[in-house]
């Protein structure tokens, strides 16, 4: 018995799924997973996980990993060595730059990979190419959060922790699901409810689990949650609510604030949103009488043409009612996957250097050419909608993107599978031979988190380590040795032994990563940015100041305009969102068989109203139309949703199950994030249960 034990190794590591960041002990024998530890003092987590952390697993012992480089000849794949793929990609790369300049390339980081592996390849794309052309999937998500808090008080992550989140007297959820999203961060808030008397609000389209038990659930019409959010703190400010005090002495602005909100009446926010006056009324009271508040919001706020300005609302919100600096306050825009905070915060944007420095500040840039020894660009780049647009105007040429489903979770995808088709040359990078990969020239085989080590960065701005367990499968490697080669075949000397020398350097550049250090995170330490040079987190921003140089915050005047319209006959709205049990479109989560065993293919709910009116039973098989395109998949009948308002679930990877051949190519304003959730549709039934 103590021969066998021997044999078994336990590894810390921390979840490759979402954004909460649980960390737990990997049992494993050979390349076997015998189990998921959860710690207790596991920063995060404790004792806790979720399905997905649990049995999410097994994808990384699938047959269906990619184990080799694929070079496309003609309509095949072929395999090639390491050395002909990388020397056909610095090639063709080269050949680019040259005929076209270095703007005619693009890149595209993952989210699901390390903070080292993002900041390389940021280094990569603006060092040795020279493009600002960078960006992630932060895009398809909480680009408007970040850019509405970045206007406001200075930071585009959480105010504060998980922690702040259960202490709070009030917890407000707008268009997130956090039961199924971000589950152990829901069970947190769902024992504060419970145990400690913890208020609940939550603002929906949908009956969510934590509605189920919240003290105020409202319903909203879709795309009007600027609305109620303007009355409410309009309502607050006239009934002379606001924190005087909090408002004098740290926020600029009120009075051009106060009076933009004129229009924003109860009668006005009634009328447009569907939210009685008194549930107005009630909402405002709330949160006037709670002593902390926290919101919390996701892709019901960000996916629409006014994404950016309902999230800045959010956060004048906050302002006005002195919500921000204190523990239990603040904002919380939830990060969907484990690291897409990290890809932000480490660069792979197309207007920030890693801690988001602009690249437009002399300084800032002067600052990173002396460390890499070149001459950077100056302009933003492109970001992903844009560089579709680029490849529609023959601007952009190349593309290398590496651990993302471009081609199943951007919106309207069969506009963006039309375009990748044109590209001269596409570069994909990944775990599996994903969807996107159809579409690529030279496909590389990436190691996943388990067969590497690195850094995740979660919804607190907290990194966390996570450790190698396995050798990488076949002749895969981690993204970070691919850049590295890649590089150095560019004519690079690029000599990282090891990611920790990966931070080393972004902590020497960077002044929100000052002192991140590998040993600093030993184990199931963590570090929470910014991080002074002798280690200390900032768990809680703005006690003190906000991070602008005055040390004040803005309120941001925003104005509601109406959401875009797919036009007559489409008269069912559709929203989409997540599972508990799968992740996003399942490339991972649908490999592992427990997981694909329990939800193998999406489904649409249908109010019962609607399911009355046309005659669809539970289990019947429908049809949407979109004026982008059509989906086919089966019916449940709920009260979860009302009247014309459908849900589809968007673990799809079947061609004609996926909500994203019904999206349009219509965004936020101000990021370019996809209006995901303003989309109209027909239904019709094609087979009764
Ligand atoms: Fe992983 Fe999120 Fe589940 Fe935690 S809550 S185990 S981070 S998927």
């Amino acid at each position: 018995a103590a021969m066998r034990k021997s044999r078994i190794k336990r590894t810390k590591t921390v979840c490759t799924y979402c954004g909460v960041g649980c960390s737990f002990e990997i049992w494993t024998k050979g390349r076997h997973i015998l189990k998921v530890e959860p710690q207790e003092h596991a920063p995060v987590n404790g004792i806790s996980t979720c399905v997905k952390g649990k049995f999410g697993w097994d994808f990384v012992n699938s047959e269906e990993r990619l184990t080799k480089p694929l070079i496309r000849k003609g309509e095949e794949f072929v395999e090639a060595s390491w050395d002909e793929a990388l020397n056909l990609i610095a090639s063709k790369l080269q050949e680019i730059k040259e005929q076209h300049g270095p703007d005619a390339l693009g890149f595209i980081a993952s989210s699901k990979c390390s903070n080292e592996e993002n900041y390389l390849f940021q280094k990569f794309a603006r060092a040795i190419i020279g493009t600002n052309n960078l960006d992630n999937c932060s895009r398809y998500c909480q680009s408007p959060a970040t850019s509405g808090l970045l206007r406001t008080v200075g930071i585009g992550g959480d105010s504060g922790t998980i922690r702040d989140i259960q202490q709070a007297d009030l917890v407000v959820t707008v268009g997130a699901n956090p039961a199924e999203s971000h589950p152990v961060l829901a069970t947190r808030i769902k024992r504060a409810h419970k145990l400690h008397g913890q208020k609940l609000m939550v603002v929906d389209l949908r009956e969510n689990e934590l509605a189920s038990r919240a003290n105020l659930f409202i319903h909203s019409k879709p795309s009007t949650d600027l609305i109620w959010l303007n009355a409410v703190t309009k309502y607050i400010l006239d009934q002379g609510w606001e924190d005087k005090a909090f408002l004098e002495a740290r926020v600029k602005g009120l009075d051009k604030f106060r009076a933009s909100l004129e229009k924003y009446t109860l009668a006005f926010a009634e009328e447009k949103t569907g939210i009685s006056k008194e549930n107005l009324i009630k909402m405002a009271t709330m949160i006037h009488e709670a002593k902390s508040v926290c919101i919390l919001w996701a892709m019901g706020i960000t996916q629409h043409t006014c994404g950016t300005d309902a999230s800045t609302a959010i956060s004048n919100l906050l302002l006005v009612t002195g919500n921000y600096g204190r523990p239990g306050t603040g904002a919380y825009p939830l990060r969907g996957h484990n690291n897409v905070q990290g890809a932000c915060d480490f660069g792979t944007m197309p207007a920030w250097f890693p801690g988001y420095e602009p690249v437009e500040d002399n300084e800032v840039r002067e600052r990173y050419e002396k460390a890499w020894g070149v001459k950077l660009p100056e302009n933003p780049g492109l970001d992903n909608h844009q560089m579709i647009g680029g490849i529609k105007s023959g601007k952009l040429r190349g593309l290398y993107l590496f651990g993302e489903e471009m081609a199943i979770v951007d919106s309207n995808i069969n506009f963006v599978e039309e375009h990748l088709e044109k590209l001269d040359f596409f570069v994909v990078q990944d775990v599996f031979f994903s969807k996107t990969a159809q579409f690529a020239d030279v496909i590389l085989p990436a190691a996943p988190s388990l067969e590497k080590e690195g850094t995740f960065t979660n919804t607190e701005r907290r990194i966390q380590r996570f450790y190698q367990v396995f050798e990488p499968m076949g002749e895969s490697k981690p993204d970070w040795v691919i850049f590295q080669e890649l590089a150095n075949k560019m004519g690079a000397q690029w000599h990282y032994q090891h990611p920790g020398e990966i931070m080393a350097e972004a902590a020497s550049l960077a002044k929100y990563f000052a002192g991140i250090s590998y040993e600093r995170l030993e184990g199931f330490n963590s570090q929470i940015w910014p991080v002074k040079k002798d280690g200390t987190s900032t768990p809680l921003l703005y006690q003190d100041r906000f991070a602008f140089p005055d040390g004040k915050a803005r309120l941001v005047p925003v104005d509601w305009e109406p959401p875009f319209s797919a036009g007559e006959g489409f008269d069912y709205h559709l929203n989409n969102g997540r599972l508990l049990e799968q992740f996003h479109e399942g490339n991972l989560t649908d490999r592992s068989p427990g997981i694909h065993h329990k939800v193998p293919e999406p489904w649409l709910e249908i109010s019962p109203e609607a399911a009355s009116e046309r005659g669809i039973k539970d289990g019947a098989l429908v049809r949407l139309t979109s004026p982008y395109g059509k989906v086919k998949v089966r019916a449940v009948v709920t009260g979860r949703v009302q009247g014309k308002e459908l849900y589809l679930t968007m673990n799809a990877r079947k061609e004609d199950e996926m909500v994203n051949r019904l999206t349009s190519s219509y965004h936020d304003r101000v990021t370019h994030t996809p209006n995901y959730k303003e989309m109209g549709v027909k239904m019709e039934i094609l087979e009764e249960k």
